[in-house]
């Protein structure tokens, strides 16, 4: 079976075609710039020189249309028609509370998927979008849409609920929710079997760190909490987003400071985080750049950043009460040796021992934890596209 992976943005498409007898990747490209001047597709096959398409792509029919082309055609194809997609799996963001797993599309699940755009105004319309965009193409293919925040609907009501007016969750669905979920869903299942165990007997932490991030416990096999919330933009400290903050600060920054409500969104979501406290940028590679040079505010940035995930690492200790697993992931988490070991230093408290040598890696899946460490750290790079494949092949299977 062959799987087409899509994962739609608003002016941007990731795509994937997988070979689900061997889970071989068969070919993964981009499109940038979908309805903007300049748009362009690159597409990677292994082996071969990277393909690209510069053509105008005024929307994301024409997109998907491209790219279906260009997996088939003589030059850059690796399938002689698209008659060899059996399925498409779409990632889908914001799945609200009436989705715990991945699903089969249909008039339902399209219905429901424009409910819960409410939760995600800039997340679930482009994925909407290229779900219709492919159903446009290829009426006969059956897709699968895999939630960010499915994996997360495990969680207990005392993890999920803020404390706010109760009106609130039942009229207006504000609950935390989590984001990530596929990523946290497959890392954790990739540690479980390093481990040579079921996740049901793991306690487990889960570090997504990347641009976005996000940290999730798991126990007994399921996620019982996570940093992102309502939206992606709590939790943890990211590359432009703040994070959790005093509340008040979002009134303040209204009432007093003079902020527009549209301009106080923008700073949380793309001025905050290590960009806005370095002055640098939101690329981690940047700031230890910056770091290396002297810089005071990129020191500061990083330390702010290393001391929430490992503060959140604490408190999900304590919400399984144990840990046997760490598990660091995403952009930062499986590049960044200098950023994986100031986090775990400190937590020696709980078990946690990193082996300098095996910590120096990049990319791989890595045990790092010195022989004597109680709890196992592993690097795992993270697969959301395997994990959307993996469950549209297991859904179409049954
Ligand atoms: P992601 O969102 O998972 O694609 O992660 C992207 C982020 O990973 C970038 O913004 C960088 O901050 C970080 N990153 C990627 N490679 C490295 C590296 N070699 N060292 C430090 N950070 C890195």
């Amino acid at each position: 079976m062959k799987v087409l992976v899509i994962n739609c943005g608003s002016s941007s498409l990731k795509y994937q075609l997988i070979d689900m007898t061997n889970e071989e990747s068969l070919a993964q490209g981009l499109v940038e710039r979908i309805g903007i001047e300049g748009s362009i597709l690159t597409q990677k096959v292994e082996g071969r020189e990277k393909y690209i398409v510069k053509e105008p792509m005024n929307d994301h029919k024409v997109a998907i249309s491209i790219v279906l082309n260009t997996l088939v055609n003589k030059e850059s194809g690796v399938i002689s028609s698209m008659d060899e997609i059996n399925a498409v799996g779409h990632r889908v963001v914001h799945g609200g509370e009436n989705y715990s797993k991945s699903v089969i599309i249909d008039e339902t699940v399209m219905k429901e998927l424009e409910e819960c755009s409410k939760l995600a105004p800039l997340h679930n319309p482009p994925n909407i979008i290229g779900i219709n965009a492919c159903k446009e193409l290829m009426p006969q293919t059956p897709m699968v849409v895999v939630f960010d925040t499915a994996f997360h609907q495990t969680m207990p009501q005392k993890a999920y609920m803020y404390a706010l007016p109760y009106e609130l969750y039942k009229e207006n669905k504000i609950r935390k929710y989590g984001f990530h979920g596929t990523s946290h869903k497959y890392v954790s299942a990739v540690a479980a079997e390093c481990m040579n165990k079921d996740l049901k007997d793991i306690k487990m932490i889960t570090c997504h760190l990347g641009n976005g991030a996000s940290i999730a416990a798991i126990n007994e096999g399921v996620c019982v909490d996570t940093s992102m919330g309502f939206t992606p933009l709590a939790g943890i400290v990211m590359g432009t987003r703040c994070g959790d903050i005093d509340p008040a600060i979002v009134t303040y920054l209204i009432k007093e400071v003079g902020y527009s409500v549209e301009e106080t969104n923008n700073i949380l979501n793309k001025k905050s985080g290590v960009l806005g406290l370095s002055g640098v940028s939101s690329d981690f590679r940047d700031i230890e750049n910056a770091v290396g040079e002297g810089s005071e505010r990129a020191v500061l940035a990083l330390d702010v950043f290393n001391y929430r995930v490992k503060q959140t690492i604490g408190s999900y200790a304590a919400s399984i009460n144990g840990l046997d697993c760490l598990v660091f992931t995403a952009g930062l988490g499986e590049n960044s040796p200098e950023t994986r070991q100031s986090i775990c230093d400190g937590l020696q408290f709980l078990g946690v021992k990193i082996d300098k040598e095996k910590n120096n890696v990049r990319g791989k899946v890595t045990e790092i934890s010195s022989a004597d460490s109680k709890v196992k750290v592993f690097l795992i790079p993270t697969n959301e596209e395997l994990m959307i494949a993996r469950d549209t092949k297991e859904l179409l299977n049954k």
